[in-house]
């Protein structure tokens, strides 16, 4: 096993997804949000996302993408006003950045809501899912490499690429960090974006790659997406495969839930001077984002 982490898996601290629920009009399989494994209501409030936003204005954070994910994002209960605070940041703060939302593109509810988030300069980047639980989008990143004892590299093209993630809870260096690894109750690198640094995001590498599927198909030296990996994909077809360690704690939080609770703000740190985040490893595709899978 290589203790060495290629820079392309570095967390990129320019691109931010931004969990605002996790309702979802879909059950997918597949879905490395764990929507169907392990269900929640759970919803961003507009204060959250503002303190996210008033953060990166006050820091003059060079955000590059600012993305709304789920769950469906469509589906939270206050999408037009989350839609209108993304613009109102980038009009007044961040004319550079680029605002998308990742939906699945299923159902006339959705697709309304698209309209509407295009209205506000929010570009929906559909992964055009339907109502089929057996379709496959994606590698099995819920068996984990300390299950199977095959080797897993620290990261993988998930926080290089699509970049970090924001929830209720703080900020984690990917979304499956965020989104998935829920059930297991862990914290957030970070809580404010005042303590946000590659090095504090990617601290979470250790916890939560040895436990994730993405790692196991990772192959050095190269950039690996779900359309480059054709067997385990195929192999999740059918029914989600999970490794001992996941079926445990998805288990047990369909009877306790870990205590998420959302972070209670404390003032910003006075005393932190801030560095520019790095450049992004990667070149901005034109005409919009590469879709990721939710
Ligand atoms: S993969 Fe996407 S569309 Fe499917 S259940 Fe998960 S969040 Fe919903
Ligand atoms: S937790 Fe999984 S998706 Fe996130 S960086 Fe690690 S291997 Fe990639």
């Amino acid at each position: 096993m290589s203790n060495a982490i290629p820079t392309h898996h570095l967390p990129n601290i320019r691109h931010l997804e931004i969990h605002i629920t996790y309702r979802c009009n879909l059950r997918c399989n597949h879905c490395s949000n764990l929507i169907t494994q392990a269900p929640s209501n759970e919803t961003m409030t507009i204060a959250k996302l503002q303190e996210m936003l008033d953060d990166s204005a006050r820091l003059n954070w060079p955000w590059e993408w600012l993305v709304l994910h789920g769950g469906e994002p469509t589906m939270h209960p206050q999408f037009e006003d989350v839609c209108a605070a993304l613009r109102t940041y980038k009009h007044q703060h961040n004319r550079d950045v680029s605002l998308f939302v990742c939906t699945n593109g299923h159902g006339d509810r959705v697709r309304e809501q698209m309209r509407v988030a295009a209205r506000y300069g929010v570009k929906p980047e559909s992964s055009g899912k339907v109502a089929d639980p057996n379709v496959s989008y994606h590698v099995p990143f819920s068996v984990a490499a300390i299950d199977t004892g095959e080797d897993y590299m620290l990261g993988c093209f998930q926080s290089s690429k699509c970049g970090i993630s924001y929830t209720n809870q703080g900020y984690y260096e990917c979304s499956p960090a965020a989104s998935a690894f829920r059930v297991f109750g862990y914290e957030p690198m970070a809580k404010r974006l005042d303590d946000v640094t590659v090095d504090a995001l990617k601290a979470g590498y250790a916890l939560h790659c040895a436990r994730c599927g993405y790692a196991r198909v990772e192959d050095p030296g190269r950039m690996v997406t779900h359309k480059d990996v054709k067997g385990p994909q195929q192999a999740a077809n059918v029914t989600r495969p999970m490794s001992e360690t996941w079926k445990t704690a998805t288990d047990a939080y369909k009877v306790n839930k870990p205590p998420v609770e959302p972070y209670v703000s404390s003032p910003p740190r006075a005393d932190r001077i801030q560095q520019p985040p790095p450049k992004t490893p990667v070149n901005k595709l034109q005409g919009g984002r590469r879709i990721i899978e939710m």
